[in-house]
């Protein structure tokens, strides 16, 4: 194994999630959905199946999906985007991430990022070559996860290539209000460098978020300066067909299209028409689809209080961050790896998606993308456990 590739073992989702199956235990870890999406999107990839859409689609994606991939940038988030040019459809979005970063980064060059940081970033990093500058999320006095804006400014320099930034966050749950993109975007025109943004929660930020979501792109002069990544995944409740897309100006798509061809070629014949069925799916969808989860996390949150953890504000995402100090617990992997026998529950320790481990070794990431049976199960486990 390539010396640049030593420090990523399994994935700690493969991991809690093979500790799920070994054990019984209810999966809290890993965050995919136990339902299926919309069943418009499910009987449409089940015709594409049985009518032959089962060879190589065109490079880009078919033109349908990147049509419906534009339609919804622009209906929801007011973007224009040409589906020809501007728009390529990738094998989820880590695929996005990954050809992004292999496609602007030199060996040695900086990507600006922010932990906890979703696992791929810093493998994706590594795969390229590049070196990466966490800057760190703390949580405020008001429980929102925020960053020190010298901080950030001191992530910068000459080696600067991008800025990789997750906005609804995973693992915390942050939503990044206008100021903090501000700065972003600031820092990104001052070093005259791309953003990639990761914004596959773009629709699962609840109604007592204290912002909505905001695009980076939306903001004066990022348009042009920034690739633009969501997925079929978290939307449409099927995280296993990994189609996800990346969108920006035509030098950026083209750059990372370059990288794609050699990796997946192309991806989901398919499924990519079902997806764009899914993506043209009235507001009544997406409502459903965000409050459903709000409630979810409403009825897991209440779980962990009563089992006694000390929980942190989820404005958006599947996830839930616990304390576990209150618990007597001290050191997230081991309570992660003990949990299944104690209570029956898996949940990921969050210290995995920092290099600054202090920062996050007392806390652990529940997801409550599950039925709320389930939810509840998990809940009396951990009530009775602790
Ligand atoms: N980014 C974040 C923040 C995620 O939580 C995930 C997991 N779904 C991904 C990227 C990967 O998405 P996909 O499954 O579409 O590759
Ligand atoms: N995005 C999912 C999570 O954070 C997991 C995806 C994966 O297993 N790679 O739980």
């Amino acid at each position: 194994l390539v010396a640049r590739m030593r420090e990523f073992g399994t994935t700690i989702f493969a991991e809690m999630s093979a500790l799920a199956v070994r054990t019984g235990a209810v999966n809290l870890g890993q965050g995919f959905p136990d339902t299926d999406g919309p069943p418009e999107m499910l009987d449409a990839a089940a015709r594409a199946l049985r009518e032959g859409h089962n060879q190589y689609p065109p490079g880009p994606g078919i033109p349908e999906l990147r049509a419906a991939i534009a339609g919804h940038q622009k209906r929801f988030w007011g973007l224009d985007y040409d589906p020809d040019g501007e728009i390529l459809v990738t094998a989820g979005a880590t695929e996005a991430i990954a050809a992004s970063l292999l496609a602007l980064c030199e060996p040695g060059d900086e990507v600006v990022c922010f932990e906890p940081y979703y696992d791929s970033y810093a493998a994706g990093i590594a795969l390229a070559g590049a070196v990466r500058r966490p800057v760190t999320l703390r949580p405020g006095p008001d429980g929102r996860y925020a960053f020190d804006a010298d901080e950030l400014r001191a992530a910068f320099g000459p080696r600067t290539r991008l800025v990789l930034l997750n906005s609804p966050h995973n693992p915390t749950g942050k939503v990044f209000d206008r100021d903090e993109l501000t700065l972003i975007a600031s820092l990104c025109q001052e070093y005259d460098v791309p953003a990639v943004t990761d914004e596959v929660y773009e629709h699962v930020v609840f109604s007592d978020a204290t912002v909505p979501h905001i695009p980076l792109a939306t903001l004066p002069g990022m348009r042009s300066r920034t690739l633009r990544i969501s997925s079929a995944g978290k939307t449409f409740s099927c995280t296993g067909w990994k189609v996800g897309w990346v969108s920006g100006p035509a030098p950026l798509v083209s750059a990372v299209t370059r990288v794609k061809q050699f990796l997946t070629y192309v991806n989901a014949g398919p499924l990519q028409p079902a997806v764009a069925v899914a993506l043209g799916l009235g507001d009544e969808y997406y409502a459903g689809f965000t409050a459903d989860l709000q409630a979810k996390r409403d009825l897991l949150a209440g779980g962990l209080v009563d089992a006694g953890f000390t929980i942190q504000r989820s404005e958006g995402t599947y996830f839930i961050t616990a304390d576990i100090t209150p618990l007597g617990g001290r050191d997230g992997i081991e309570f992660c790896r003990a949990l299944p026998d104690i209570a029956g529950v898996v949940a990921v320790p969050t210290q995995v998606f920092y290099d600054d481990k202090d920062a996050g070794r007392h806390l652990v990431r529940f997801t409550f993308c599950k039925r709320p049976e389930v939810l509840t199960e998990a809940a009396t486990r951990l009530r009775d456990a602790t």
